[in-house]
């Protein structure tokens, strides 16, 4: 019935509540604008997202290494990085309605929240990184930032990890961790918040092969959203003008996404050059290069960053996973089916068993297959078991939290110990003895 582009962001939202992805943070309370809270399945998308990242650009790469920095850095860092002077959104206040927005997200001149014309003050700079005090003393000497990207805590240990691991260029390092930007609007759900998750990589070339690699990192990046389902033309690139390129960078391609609002960035991948390394070099009197012992050369690597934000990930993943489609029900009625086409490896439940009823006779069987899929180590991820309310209320909510395979125990199960596994996208089912159920399964995950 629908594809994802024409679904609205409040659907989506709705249903994150409803089933447990996504919950306003301190809620009781009220909320706090624009801070979300993942919940039993969120966290479960969240995580899955993050390995499946991992998987693809460390563990399946030769030229990859982990790190997981510390989010509180020296404060020199974030002088020396460049982000206390340029680090900043240009700020206008309306004189009319003392609404603030990003020079860059109003159109023309006209107050977007109380429809002045004319009435912006002049732009000025705002700094976006948060600060706070380390230690009991609230003095300026103690102030230290929360850093606004995991890319320098690459880059400070640009030589730890070279000493320590005997790798060089090309070679990469590659970090996910929280974020956080004071970020004058925020909105879209997650999309855009002053909390989130970043997953970086920051891969290190000789000068010169810098732009060969910028251009295979960004294809690298675009197979994995396509490779994890999403549908490639809801997916496009686009090239940075130079007006719009970051201090540091020399060129910066982002990978944007058709959301339900337009297109929206999900992830960029920049050309930085040696600035960081340079940068660090100058200000911590530590060389921050590499010496070639077969060409005898010494050089600051140049590097390639694809940044990439993990919960804009898990929106792109959620919103183009949603689909609706009209079926035909057991009593011939025509009715909406909500599903979740989400890629197997990312659903947050792999399995769900489910007991054709609640009756006694049922349930010790029902356990068993339970148990045996769950113990089987063949599923990374949650294995449900739900004997609750009828088994179509049972399919449609596991739809469309977008639950692969259900597996059904009934009367005949108990005759046959044959039980049937019913797949999520076509709804068909097909009977399968206990025996080999585990292969069959084991087949859908592959
Ligand atoms: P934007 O132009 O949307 O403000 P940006 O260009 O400042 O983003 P980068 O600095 O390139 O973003 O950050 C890399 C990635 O981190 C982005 O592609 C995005 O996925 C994510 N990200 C950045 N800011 C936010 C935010 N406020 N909320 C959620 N994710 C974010």
């Amino acid at each position: 019935m629908t594809g994802s582009t024409d679904v609205d962001l409040s659907t989506i939202m709705s249903l994150c509540k409803r089933r447990g992805f996504l919950f306003q943070s301190s809620e009781i309370y009220g909320g706090l604008a624009s801070t979300w809270d993942y919940g039993p399945l969120g966290v479960e998308l969240k995580n899955k997202v993050k390995r499946a990242w991992w998987r693809r650009f460390v563990w399946e790469r030769s030229d990859m290494l982990g790190l997981d920095a510390a989010i509180l850095m020296h404060p020199q860092v974030w002088v020396a990085s460049g982000h206390v002077g340029n680090f900043t959104d240009p700020l206008v206040d309306c004189t009319n309605c003392r609404h603030r927005f990003r020079s860059d997200h109003v159109e023309a001149d006209t107050c977007p929240n109380c429809g002045g014309v004319g009435t912006f003050t002049e732009a000025r700079d705002f700094n976006l990184m948060f600060e706070t005090h380390m230690g009991p003393v609230q003095s300026e000497e103690n102030r230290v930032h929360l850093r606004p990207e995991t890319a320098q805590g690459i880059f400070v240990n640009f030589l730890n990890v070279l000493n320590s691991s005997r790798r060089k260029p090309p070679f990469g390092i590659a970090q996910a961790g929280k974020a956080f930007r004071n970020e004058i609007t925020t909105g879209n759900f997650i999309f855009r918040t002053r909390e989130f998750e970043m997953m970086e990589i920051e891969f290190f070339v000789k000068p010169g092969e810098d732009e060969e690699w910028h251009q295979r990192w960004i294809q690298d990046c675009m197979n994995w959203y396509t490779d994890l389902g999403v549908e490639p033309t809801r997916l496009q690139l686009r090239e940075h003008e130079g007006s719009e390129l970051a201090h540091y960078a020399k060129r910066t391609v982002d990978i944007e996404y058709k959301y339900p609002w337009g297109w929206g960035e999900i992830q960029g991948i920049a050309n930085r050059t040696d600035y960081d390394l340079v940068a660090h070099s100058e200000a911590s009197g530590e060389s921050l290069t590499y010496f070639d012992e077969q060409t005898k050369e010494r050089y600051t690597p140049f590097v390639i960053e694809p940044s990439a934000g993990v919960d804009r990930a898990v929106m792109t993943f959620l919103v183009d996973a949603y689909t609706e489609e009209l079926v035909t029900s057991a009593k011939g009625k025509s009715e909406k089916r909500v599903l979740l086409k989400l890629h197997p490896s990312l659903a947050p439940i792999k399995v769900a068993v489910l007991p054709l009823s609640r009756n006694e006779k049922l349930s010790p069987l029902a356990h068993e297959v339970h148990e045996m899929i769950r113990g089987a180590g063949i599923v990374d991820g949650l294995v449900e078991y739900d004997d609750t309310q009828s088994i179509g209320r049972r399919y449609r909510r596991q739809d469309e939290i977008g639950t692969p395979i259900c597996v059904t125990v009934d009367f005949d199960s108990l005759d046959d110990r044959a039980i049937t596994i019913r797949d999520r996208d076509t709804m068909e089912q097909i009977r399968v003895p206990i025996e080999g159920m585990i292969e069959e399964i084991r087949a859908h995950f592959a």
